[in-house]
């Protein structure tokens, strides 16, 4: 059986376990807080996952196929824990970073063998959400992508691999991209938030999750994109910093669902519907797989 440890029991590190888990493999879970080891015992329930305090972990761990680091999103955390997990595994262990985009060249300064270092970026909620983005450091082995990749989609997953490592990689890239457009259009007085979120809902992101948009621009055709982007471009959001309407939310508290309010009021009938929402996102994800064996067929 495949073995896999995950280091740092938070949001990322406890459901990714779950996922892994789920596919059959075994599994241990590392984290120096006792409360974060209770938290991710309560979401695991009677999983069989071995979870531990850092250092608790015995020899017959030693040859684990793959160790991912979940901590906290500090390069320097981030570096120690990654150069003690080189010098605690196995040689042929893979060593994945889940950062959200901290360089691959700086993770891997500490590292002996960054040859077998690679980022595999999980996405919340990391055991329903499919897809994995896969990015190369600047000596990871083509092997261990392939390999990575390999087990990734073995476990159920939908590893992407990049071909660089760029800042926020695919998936933040074209979030941030979209929310700088989106903070425009408020501080413009375009549109309020609630229309924002009904536009891109019920236009684009009903069929998104279906097509992606590079197939989608195939479908509407690559000439009507050209004619709109030679006027729309120049009206585009280009700013390079971040929005002062989103740096003014932060700075009066209001963080969103976790402060009680941010674009919305989180009571609790909001919060209630957020919870149902995540318990749809398995059906949404079926439809789409659905929809990618139709293009089989
Ligand atoms: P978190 O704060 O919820 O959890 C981090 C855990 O790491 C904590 O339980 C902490 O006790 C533990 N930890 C701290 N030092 C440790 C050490 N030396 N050894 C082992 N464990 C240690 O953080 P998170 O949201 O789970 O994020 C973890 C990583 O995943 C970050 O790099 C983050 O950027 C990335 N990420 C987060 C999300 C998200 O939506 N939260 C999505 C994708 C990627």
């Amino acid at each position: 059986m495949d073995r896999l440890a995950v280091i740092g029991a938070g949001i990322m590190g406890t459901r990714i376990v779950r996922h892994f888990l789920n596919a059959g493999w075994q599994v241990a879970l590392v984290d120096p807080s006792a409360e974060a080891r209770d938290a991710a015992r309560a979401v695991l329930g009677d999983a069989a996952c071995l979870v531990v305090e850092v250092g608790d972990l015995g020899p017959d761990w030693d040859a684990t196929r793959l160790v991912i680091e979940a901590v906290p999103e500090l390069l320097d955390l981030k570096r120690r824990v990654l150069a003690d997990l080189e010098a605690r595994f196995a040689p042929q262990t893979i060593l994945a970073s889940n950062t959200s985009g901290l360089a691959s060249a700086d993770l891997t300064r500490d590292l002996r063998h960054p040859d077998r270092f690679v980022i595999a970026h999980f996405f919340n909620p990391a055991d329903l959400v499919p897809a994995v983005e896969l990015v190369p450091g600047p000596a990871t082995r083509a092997e261990v992508m392939r390999d990575t990749a390999d087990l990734l989609a073995r476990s159920g997953k939908m590893p992407a691999v990049l071909k660089a490592d760029v800042p926020g990689f695919i998936a933040n890239r074209l979030q941030h991209a979209l929310m700088r457009e989106c903070f425009h259009l408020i501080d413009q007085g375009v549109a309020d938030a609630e229309t924002i979120d009904l536009v891109t809902r019920w236009s684009v992101g009903v069929r998104l999750a279906l097509t992606g948009p590079m197939l989608q621009r195939d479908l509407n055709g690559l000439d009507t994109h050209l004619r709109i982007a030679e006027y729309l471009y120049p009206d585009l959001d280009a700013r390079q910093t971040p929005p002062d309407l989103l740096a003014r939310k932060v700075a009066a508290g209001e963080l969103g669902r976790k402060s009680g309010r941010g674009f919305y009021d989180w009571d609790a009938a909001r919060q209630a519907q957020a919870a149902a929402t995540e318990r749809m996102l398995p059906e949404v994800i079926r439809l789409a797989r659905a929809a990618d064996s139709t293009e089989d067929n």
